[in-house]
């Protein structure tokens, strides 16, 4: 299985979970703003569970700042699934969820992993396909699972800033803050 892992608390969950032994992981770099402190989140997840990392960088995806990033997550998925049979994979797997107000984006939702899932498979001649576990799932559940499972929260990276101090204002940040983090403050 590859592993999308952002370095975000879902993809960290992701990882827990399903971090065996062939899997591999995906850092995208796209020139999102917090970059820097979500590669070295992904890293110091890669080495906790064991797996190795992979990462990519794509330069002039999206214009310096813009707040709207129209499917980002079909771009990092095709990465993923380009990237899959030369890495020895046949699964790419992404923590997208169900926000507490339904799905945060076109690009997230359940519809779309489906989508992405036939074009995967159509794209590869069957080779790859895409596996959203938590996609019906609340942010809440994932994290429960995350805590049962033992994910290390200070090794992950949720604000929208660039570090290296998590900003405490952004959406993320004070959810962490409610979750509890020690990474809130
Ligand atoms: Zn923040």
């Amino acid at each position: 299985m590859l592993i999308m892992l952002s370095g975000g608390r879902d993809s960290a969950v992701l990882l827990a979970e399903y971090a065996k032994c062939g899997s591999v992981a995906l850092f995208v770099n796209y020139g999102q703003r917090n970059s820097t402190p979500e590669g070295i989140a992904a890293y110091e997840l890669a080495k906790h569970y064991e797996i190795t990392l992979h990462t990519v960088r794509l330069q002039g995806l999206y214009p310096t700042g813009a707040k709207d990033k129209p499917f980002r997550n079909g771009v990092l998925l095709s990465i993923g699934v380009a990237m899959a049979p030369g890495l020895g994979q046949d699964r790419v797997a992404y923590g997208g969820h169900k926000g507490a107000l339904g799905w945060s984006s076109y690009d997230n939702s359940g519809l779309f992993s489906e989508a992405m899932h036939a074009a995967a498979l159509r794209g590869t001649g069957g080779q790859v396909s895409i596996f959203a576990p938590f996609i019906y799932q609340s942010k809440a559940e994932v994290l429960q699972r995350g805590e049962k499972l033992g994910v290390p929260w200070s090794y992950t990276w949720s604000c929208y800033g660039p570090g290296p101090e998590p900003c405490g204002e952004c959406k993320p940040c004070k959810e962490v803050k409610e979750f509890g983090s020690k990474r809130s403050i």
